[in-house]
């Protein structure tokens, strides 16, 4: 390993997370991320550039603006923190190439959607849709040698190795990925929408979805869709039981009601409480993909063995 470039896309990517903190507080308000320059939404006071140094700046002032003492979220240094963790990931993984720019931009804009929902439940169309073109362009330039790519040639007998069907396969690839995700999460939230009568899935998520098959081509689209849901699954059967326990025991604490009673009625308040409960499920997506992206190859082809 080569310490000096990978020192250098570290501290890249460290620079571009500053960044994206600034569109993760600015975009989902309707905000440019271009002006005014950045101030303490407390008492306005504009952030000097030595203020401004990634995660050793908040370290410096221990999470609180310089000016008023109000506390800065720890979000902010740790989003510059695994931007560049996750940029050296794909110099490791892709060396200095031009897949590994086509990577760090999908890391770079899959941590600013998970963070941006995580804090205000919406992915904002400005990362979305200009991710989804991002995700086509660079299947066109940077070909991923996937499920299309391999199993169409056979079929339609087309030279693979000669140039430019090699980089039209991966463009289709990454197309039918776009679609195919998108189109389930639509499906999804449309059968959940008449099934619950409440919106499970927003057109956030399906445009998300759409970016990340567009990066990912079908066949890992397929494994962050499966990965997502059961991540989320566990997420929500297991806050059910966190609220149930939560409730049962101070049922039984606050008004002494026998424990079977007490589960009875805790069970019954925690499905009514959790029936709205809008889970934030781009957060699921987005940190699948990332996984799909660094490990979704070598896990499939550990599953593969089972088949
Ligand atoms: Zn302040």
């Amino acid at each position: 390993m080569d310490y000096f470039p990978a020192f250098a896309v570290f501290v890249l990517g460290l620079l571009f997370g500053s960044f994206l903190n600034v569109c993760i507080y600015r975009l989902p308000r309707g905000l440019s991320v271009v002006t005014p320059r950045s101030a303490c939404p407390q008492c306005n006071r504009p952030i000097a550039f030595y203020d401004n140094i990634p995660v050793l700046s908040w370290l410096i002032l221990i999470g609180r603006c310089r000016g008023c003492r109000t506390p800065i979220s720890p979000r902010y240094a740790i989003v510059e923190l695994l931007t560049g963790l996750l940029w050296v990931g794909c110099y490791l993984e892709f060396g200095m190439s031009l897949g590994l720019v086509k990577w760090a931009a999908f890391a770079f804009l899959l941590l600013g959607l998970v963070f941006t929902d995580a804090e205000t439940m919406l992915l904002p169309d400005l990362m979305t849709l200009p991710g989804i073109g991002l995700g086509l362009v660079f299947a066109f330039l940077v070909p991923v040698n996937d499920l299309v790519s391999q199993l169409l040639p056979g079929m339609v007998s087309v030279p693979l190795s000669s140039g430019i069907s090699v980089h039209l396969f991966s463009f289709g690839d990454a197309a039918l990925g776009a679609l195919a995700g998108a189109g389930f999460i639509y499906g999804v939230g449309e059968l959940y929408y008449r099934a619950r009568g409440v919106e499970g899935m927003g057109f956030g998520d399906v445009k998300l979805m759409g970016m990340i098959g567009a990066f990912l081509g079908l066949k890992l689209t397929v494994f962050t869709l499966f990965a997502a849901s059961i991540a989320g699954s566990i997420f929500g059967l297991s806050t059910m039981l966190i609220v149930w326990m939560k409730r049962t025991r101070r049922r039984q604490v606050r008004h002494h009601e026998a424990p079977a009673m007490a589960r009875h009625k805790a069970w019954q308040s925690a499905r009514l409480a959790l029936r709205y409960y809008q889970m934030p499920f781009g957060v699921f997506l987005g940190i699948m993909a990332m996984v799909a992206l660094f490990f979704g190859e070598s896990f499939l082809h550990w599953y593969w063995k089972f088949l």
